[in-house]
């Protein structure tokens, strides 16, 4: 059904090894950084710079100001520009003071070009790492993770918050640094200027800081509402669109957009509540900044009048207050930024802390030449812990052997195969192959677990690319003789020649352009590339219709032989002639033997099956169910 269900969690889900998350978000961060580091020693070191001539900027008005038109005489270190041949003494001053302007201004300018352009870097390439990373651990979650969450949600998070972060990063981050070093700067020179004329300019500092740190987590809480709303929505279109089909087949546009128009309306209406909150902290700030600086000002009067401070003095004073509050103002705004990085950043550790990898044990090894004997041991499994789908299945299978598996639809027959390659792990019981406990053996890799096992699904996923990557898909490094050579066992070689561009024709996301048969027989042809001992057919003829169905099966038998296969199959025709057929229902094993044994069966639920598919009478009436 297509619906916005939110998906209820997997808490207890068995094949979850849950650690706790032991990373903290600022141990993400400094990960992340790491390689960086000569980077960021430049950029600290351009800032610093930058920084020191923002606080030289209003110094050479105070020497034109008291040196030059006041009387005041030049400190010692600075006493040889008088000297200097660019007029007379007085000239002299304003004319280095000039000089000084200009030079400050350059060196500032270089400095802050080479810390925008680096932090730009140091942002960029981070949010690439972080991208691949998300994408590296999303990639080894175990299925039952894809069962509880929404794709959508997961690229926002991929594409959004990663933006986010590299956004904050490569600007906000830069800005925060320098306004917190030109503030402490800027102090240490009021202190050192006049100590208890600034220690009453910033005694409202505190207050400023208290409150900018209450509004944050108001600030937080609405940015993190806004990301929530932003997430679903991507969910909503991404689920529309994926099901456009499915939308169009049953005339349900309107809902489609319905549910678009709700929290596409919820998302405009968690973004005013936070513009709300957020709109009150700069002019509060403003307003206690000029009351400060007003202070200031008539403060500062009167301690020229009574000569107590040079008017120059004042003067760099007052820049430098003007200055002061522009950081902490800024950094009332940044709250914003950050309230945003965080919740970005929280969101992507949210995933890097899933832990729903299917563990690898330390010692793995390789499996070796599989023979691909299967043994189910007391076999028991649930998705969700108060659902128990698999009870006690217990079931083998010997090597090159061919086994059927039927029984009612949601017995758990797919459940089953399913866990061959681990795609979850059973809560009680094993799996052996060959013998020994899959859990022993290396998951991935050319020699992996997985290589070992190739399916055919009832409907083949196909990637958006050409009909050749679609084959070559299975293996890596097939050459293009591998690929038409099984594109004509599977059947296929014929189609794909009278196609537009042969084997270079694309299809469409999902195969949407290619027939239920077409698709299956590439389905076909990429496991038989992939050339694994163990061969896994769950229902590969069910969607088809007769025609299509001999040419598939026929296919199929040649994929078939030399393996040891599992089909399952409702169509009982499908596997009559396996050598052993096993009937799931209810969590159990109900019955196994060949076709001959169990339709001989009396009551046999195999034998009223098979009586209703070929339409003759049963030889003894089965109860229903
Ligand atoms: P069918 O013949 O219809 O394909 P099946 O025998 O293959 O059915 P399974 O797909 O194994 O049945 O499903 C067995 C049960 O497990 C069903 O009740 C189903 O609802 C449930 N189930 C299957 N997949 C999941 C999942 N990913 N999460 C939760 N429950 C699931
Ligand atoms: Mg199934």
């Amino acid at each position: 059904m297509l619906g916005y269900l939110h998906k209820k969690s997997k808490k207890n889900d068995p094949t979850i090894v849950l650690k706790k998350s032991s990373k903290s978000l600022s141990s993400l961060v400094l990960e992340l950084i790491s390689p960086y580091k000569k980077w960021l020693l430049v950029i600290f070191l351009a800032m610093l710079l930058e920084t020191a001539m923002s606080l030289l900027g209003p110094w050479p008005l105070k020497i034109v100001i008291d040196n030059v038109v006041g009387h005041h005489a030049l400190p010692h270190w600075l006493a040889w520009i008088k000297d200097m041949p660019w007029g007379d003494s007085k000239m002299a001053i304003a004319a280095g003071a000039a000089f000084g302007l200009v030079l400050i201004a350059l060196i500032g300018g270089i400095a802050g070009y080479i810390d925008n352009y680096y932090t730009e870097s140091v942002a960029q390439y981070v949010a690439n790492d972080l991208r691949q990373k998300v994408y590296h651990h999303l990639q080894r979650l175990s299925l039952s993770y894809y069962d509880s969450h929404q794709i959508g949600n997961i690229l926002s998070t991929i594409t959004s918050d990663v933006s986010t972060i590299q956004g904050f990063a490569s600007s906000a981050l830069l800005s925060i640094l320098i306004d917190a070093l030109t503030i402490v700067g800027m102090l240490g020179l009021m202190f050192y200027m006049n100590w208890d004329f600034a220690l009453v300019a910033v005694a409202v500092t505190p207050i400023l800081l208290m409150f900018v740190a209450r509004f944050k987590k108001a600030v937080k809480k609405a940015t993190h509402d806004v990301r929530t709303q932003q997430s679903t929505m991507v969910s909503v279109l991404q689920q529309g669109l994926e099901s456009v089909r499915a939308v169009k087949a049953f005339d349900r546009q309107d809902l489609e957009e319905t549910h678009l128009k709700d929290v596409s309306m919820s998302t405009v209406q968690a973004s005013l509540k936070a513009r709300k909150v957020k709109s009150l902290l700069s002019p509060v700030v403003a307003l206690i900044v000029s009351a400060c600086t007003a202070f200031v000002l008539w403060r500062g009067a009167h301690l020229v009048l009574t000569e107590a401070m040079t008017l120059g003095g004042l003067t760099v004073f007052l820049s430098y207050l003007g200055k002061f509050f522009k950081p902490v103002q800024d950094l009332a705004k940044m709250t914003t930024s950050i309230a945003q990085a965080s919740v970005a950043l929280e969101r992507i550790q949210a995933i890097l802390d899933t832990d729903t990898v299917i563990p690898q044990k330390p010692d793995a090894r390789e499996p070796k030449n599989v023979k691909g004997q299967i043994d189910f041991e007391h076999v028991a499994f649930s998705y969700e812990p108060e659902s128990p789908i698999l009870s006690d299945v217990h079931f083998s299978i010997k090597a090159g052997q061919r086994i059927g598996i039927c029984g009612p639809t949601g017995g758990g027959k797919s459940t089953v195969v399913s866990l061959i390659p681990r795609f979850y792990d059973p809560s009680k019981g094993r799996v052996l192959i060959d013998g020994v406990d899959i859990t022993d053996y290396q998951l991935h890799g050319n020699s992996g677990l997985r290589d070992q096992i190739a399916f055919v699904l009832q409907d083949t996923v196909l990637f958006f690319g050409t009909v050749r990557d679609n084959i070559a898909y299975g293996k890596q490094g097939a050459t293009q003789a591998e690929i038409e050579a099984a594109a004509k066992m599977a059947n296929a070689d014929e189609f794909i020649a009278k196609m537009a561009h042969g084997y270079d024709t694309m299809v469409g996301e999902r195969g949407l352009t290619l027939s239920g048969g077409q698709r299956q027989r590439i389905g076909i042809a990429r496991a038989i590339i992939r050339n694994s001992p163990i061969l896994i057919l769950d229902e590969p003829t069910a969607a088809l219709d007769t025609e299509s169905e001999k040419l598939v099966m026929e296919a199929l038998e040649r994929l078939m032989k030399g393996r040891t296969v599992i089909i399952i199959a409702h169509r009982l025709s499908t596997i009559r002639d396996a050598d052993k057929i096993v009937v799931l229902k209810g969590g159990y094993v109900a019955e196994e033997g060949t076709h001959d044994e169990l339709v001989a069966k009396k009551d046999g639920i195999y034998a009223e099956l098979y009586h209703i598919q070929s339409g003759s009478e049963p030889l003894v009436t089965a109860p229903s169910n």
